[in-house]
């Protein structure tokens, strides 16, 4: 039975996934290996926004790569609508791509510079063989229009576009052959703060628009909390908890998310400045811990821990956490368990946010004299 029947919200899932890489430095023959990923089953509901927070290295952009089979998994399996498609052939691959489709984080180097803007964006439709010429043409103009650009640039290069404009062509681009899911890895990260604002709310009314199922890689938990419906929280190729958005920012239950809530910069002086738990770098995937892989700099680490893997358990209603003492550690952050503080970039994001919120109200009580001010984004972000 395919995983598409068994849960029909579900539209993409990993089961146990493992992604490994082999270490070419490694010295006097002796076989050293990444695990980049390493045991990860999550389901992607329908329609959610889901986004993976963690620290550089944890594995997150290579489980993105996995979820679109940019990358193979060395073991597990990654069902789409049903099929498998790490098993698929190239060619069986290839009428499935269209579905789902990946915006990267570096928009300089995500777009081929010999092409046109014209020619990136019609290319997933050539390739598909959809329309025909003239209406490729047309669909071009209509896909620049609504990430706000001009379609008289279809006639430019990239190098002719700011950072911000590159990853509104980079979405475009994504959008053009009409996918089901989008996978943005930390598609803001490379942006100014107030460009990042702009095609975090683009990002957020297309997926709206389109219907789409919008996955999100991120290093900062500020970033992804006011698009976002649930969180997976990753550290050293595993998921160490998995929880709805507002229930993990209002009480997290792993240490390791609570550190990295704890190290979101604190806009207001009245809030007071919360102390750092994270201690240390993150240890070599060459050699992950024993036990929980968090132990070597979690604060609560007992005997228990750095002997036996915790494994990511149901906490309560659709919340899983992977830790020995997740409820001394929920009782012993008492100060996380409020309103989290947001960082400037993110009271920016949020102030965008809440202004297009009241432009949309206006539009919708008076949209005769709202029309031409739709998008509401500058043409040179
Ligand atoms: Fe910390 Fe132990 Fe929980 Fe791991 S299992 S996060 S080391 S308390």
């Amino acid at each position: 039975m395919t995983a598409h029947k068994e849960r029909p919200d579900i539209i993409l899932e990993t089961r146990d996934v493992c992604r490994l890489f082999g270490d070419k430095a490694a010295w006097f023959g002796e076989k050293r290996v990444v695990r980049a990923v390493d045991g990860v089953s999550l389901g992607i509901r329908r329609g959610e926004t889901l986004a993976v927070v963690g620290e550089s290295g944890c594995g997150k952009s290579t489980l993105a790569r996995l979820l679109v089979r940019l990358l193979r998994p060395t073991s597990g399996a990654v069902i789409y609508e049903g099929r498998d498609i790490a098993a698929l052939s190239d060619s069986e691959m290839r009428g499935l791509r269209r579905d789902l489709q990946f915006v990267f984080q570096d928009p300089f180097s995500s777009l081929n510079p010999r092409m046109t803007v014209g020619a990136l964006i019609e290319e997933p439709l050539r390739v598909h063989g959809l329309g025909n010429r003239a209406e490729r043409r047309r669909r071009v103009a209509q896909l620049l229009e609504r990430v706000g650009l001009s379609p008289e640039f279809a006639g430019r290069y990239p190098h002719e576009f700011s950072g911000g404009q590159r990853q509104r062509i980079g979405i475009a681009r994504a959008l053009a052959s009409g996918p089901k899911v989008v996978i943005g890895d930390e598609p803001v990260s490379a942006l100014d703060v107030s460009i990042q604002a702009q095609v975090i709310n683009l990002l957020e009314d297309l997926k709206e628009e389109f219907h789409l199922t919008l996955i999100l890689i991120a290093h900062d938990l500020a970033v992804i909390r006011h698009m976002s419906d649930r969180v997976a929280v990753m550290y050293l190729g595993e998921i160490v908890e998995l929880a709805e958005t507002d229930d993990l920012y209002a009480r997290p239950l792993h240490p390791y998310t609570q550190a990295l809530m704890r190290a979101i910069p604190v806009a207001s002086p009245h809030v007071p400045a919360m102390q750092a738990g994270l201690k240390g770098d993150v240890p070599s995937p060459l050699a992950p811990p024993p036990g929980c892989r968090f132990h070597t700099r979690c604060p609560l680490a007992t005997s228990l821990c750095a002997e036996r893997k915790p494994a990511l358990a149901a906490v309560g209603e659709g919340r899983l956490v992977a830790c020995h003492h997740w409820r001394e550690a929920a009782e012993a952050a008492p100060e996380l368990r409020r309103e989290p503080p947001r960082s400037p970039a993110a009271e920016r994001r949020f102030a965008l946010y809440q202004e297009r919120s009241e432009q949309q109200e206006r539009l919708r009580t008076a949209p005769a004299a709202g029309s031409q001010s739709q998008r509401g984004e500058p043409q040179n972000a």
